[in-house]
């Protein structure tokens, strides 16, 4: 079968893209430059990849070629940074990216059997007494709130979610009106770390959620104190994440279902504390590994967003944290951005 990933140059469509042929798949991955289809040729070097430029995925037909004879949908690319003034800059590309792919799929393509969108624990979040369990049943209606109060002075954390939040109402409100033959999963990750296989032309280019976490293990921005215990967030390997797209298109009961794809919680100290339980590794240099303060996190209760849907329907376990965290810190090294 031959399926189209949006935004293939992303730090998780390349990683979609890549498990998408390992199981045999064709991909189609459209790119806005050259140079990143470039990239990612020479990553896959396989047959079985092609892409197709898509310069503005704002653009009413922008993805009226890329449909045409693909059997399914991954739609990843939407902006993910808390850097916009306008809400506009990042709900824009989120809302009218997702409306396009569906509206060409519609027009050009509809027999195709599925779509697959990569929304967010953005769209599910909501201000909460700590210890709460979300589920897919929730949904973020505070950020929209926040940024239909505030305009551009909302915090651009609030203009990004409410993106998501937009983008993955679109898909649900489509399905429902136009009832295509098709039909929609959407995947709800968290804060994604793993290791890089992307093109990053230098480290100021690097993906939101990686430089986030790269920030965190550097000298000047590691956390102590009782900020080291606190919950940062939610977490989960781009690997994982991944596979549990692939096989949301895989698998028959996935179709009509919202997926949350996390591993769990994280504070910062028990990132450094898992890093450092791993002890001797080839490769990293444990004396750089910040300490945080070592029990900072004993009394913390954290937040939980429950993957025990996509575990239970879709058969994917999630890696330790350990694990992941060694294979991003080696990527980083790798990529001389360490
Ligand atoms: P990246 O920034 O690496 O990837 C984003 C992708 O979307 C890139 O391919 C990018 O293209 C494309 N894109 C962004 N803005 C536009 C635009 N205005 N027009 C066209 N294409 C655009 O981030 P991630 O891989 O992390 O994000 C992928 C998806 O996962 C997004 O939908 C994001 O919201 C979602 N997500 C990410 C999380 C994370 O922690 N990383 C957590 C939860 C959800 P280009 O390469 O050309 O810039």
């Amino acid at each position: 079968a031959l399926v189209l990933v949006t935004g293939a140059s992303g730090f998780l469509a390349a990683h979609v893209c890549q498990v998408l042929l390992e199981r045999g798949y064709k991909v189609r991955g459209t790119v806005r430059t050259e140079e990143k289809a470039h990239y990612l040729l020479s990553l896959f070097s396989s047959p079985n990849f092609s892409y197709i430029l898509v310069p503005d995925i704002q653009a009413p037909t922008a993805f009226d070629q890329a449909v045409k004879g693909v059997d399914a949908v991954l739609h990843t690319a939407s902006p993910f940074h808390s850097r916009a003034v306008e809400p506009e800059e990042v709900i824009g590309p989120a809302v009218e990216g997702t409306r396009g792919v569906l509206e060409s799929v519609q027009k050009i393509n509809p027999s195709i059997k599925r779509i697959v969108i990569t929304s967010s624990i953005a769209s599910i979040r909501m201000p909460c007494t700590p210890g709460t369990v979300f589920t897919e049943s929730t949904w973020n209606t505070h950020s929209p709130d926040v940024v239909a109060r505030e305009g551009v002075n909302a915090p651009g954390i609030d203009k990004y979610r409410t993106s998501k939040v937009f983008a993955e109402k679109v898909a649900w409100e489509f399905v429902q009106t136009e009832k295509p033959s098709w039909d929609l999963v959407t995947i709800c990750p968290p804060m994604i770390f793993g290791p890089l296989i992307h093109g990053v032309s230098a480290v100021e280019n690097l993906n939101t959620s990686t430089a986030a976490l790269r920030d965190g293990f550097t000298a000047e921005g590691a956390k102590t104190g009782t900020e080291a215990g606190k919950q940062a967030g939610t977490w989960v390997d781009v690997r994982d994440v991944a596979l549990v797209h692939v096989e949301a298109l895989a698998q028959d009961r996935a179709g009509g279902q919202r997926y949350i794809s996390a591993a769990g919680p994280y504070s910062w100290q028990m990132l450094y504390d898992s890093v450092h339980a791993l002890g001797k590794v080839e490769g990293l240099d444990m004396e750089k590994v910040p300490r945080g303060t070592p029990g900072s996190d004993r009394e913390t209760v954290y937040d939980v967003y429950s993957s025990k849907k996509a575990e239970e329907e879709l058969g994917v376990r999630f890696r330790s944290m350990g694990e992941s965290m060694k294979d991003t810190l080696l990527s980083l090294r790798e990529y001389g951005f360490h």
